[in-house]
């Protein structure tokens, strides 16, 4: 059996500012995100099994993907819980304000997301690594090897 990994790609229009920042991130902006996440796993070696060669059926992997993260962070605004534009936000009556216990950096959403996605993930897959590009040339990286 060969482990194999397996990646898709996520777009996502999301508004941030970060809290204090000592540059233009204090205000509010937003990024075009590209979030890739790479399974490990082994090919179902099932003949029977409709999954049959898959290390995860990618349709799956998408619809995963979307109720944990898109659906939420898609066009919303991601602000730290209790910063000074949060207030400023909720006082004016935004919607799609996500308020987070951290402040939301790339580094910072890489780590919750790792959070939300490497529990619900199908037996036998494990969450290999993830990248979020927040502009065409800056990304970060969570890794399952450096995180053991
Ligand atoms: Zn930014």
């Amino acid at each position: 059996m060969h482990n194999i990994r397996v990646t898709k790609t996520f777009r996502f229009e999301m508004a941030h500012a970060l809290d204090g920042h000592d540059g233009p991130c204090r205000h509010l902006h937003g990024h075009s995100y590209v979030l890739d996440v790479c399974l490990l796993g082994q090919p179902n070696p099932a003949p029977q099994s409709p999954k049959q060669g898959m290390v995860v059926d990618f349709s799956d992997l998408k619809h995963l993907v979307n109720e944990l993260i898109i659906s939420r962070f898609d066009h919303a605004v991601a602000i730290k819980q209790g910063s000074t534009i949060h207030q400023r936000l909720e006082a004016e009556g935004f919607e799609r304000v996500v308020p987070l216990p951290f402040q939301p950096t790339c580094e910072n959403l890489l780590a919750h997301f790792a959070s939300l996605i490497g529990p619900a993930l199908p037996q036998g897959v494990s969450l290999h690594h993830l990248r979020l590009h927040e502009t065409a040339s800056a990304f970060a990286e969570w890794y399952a090897s450096d995180n053991p």
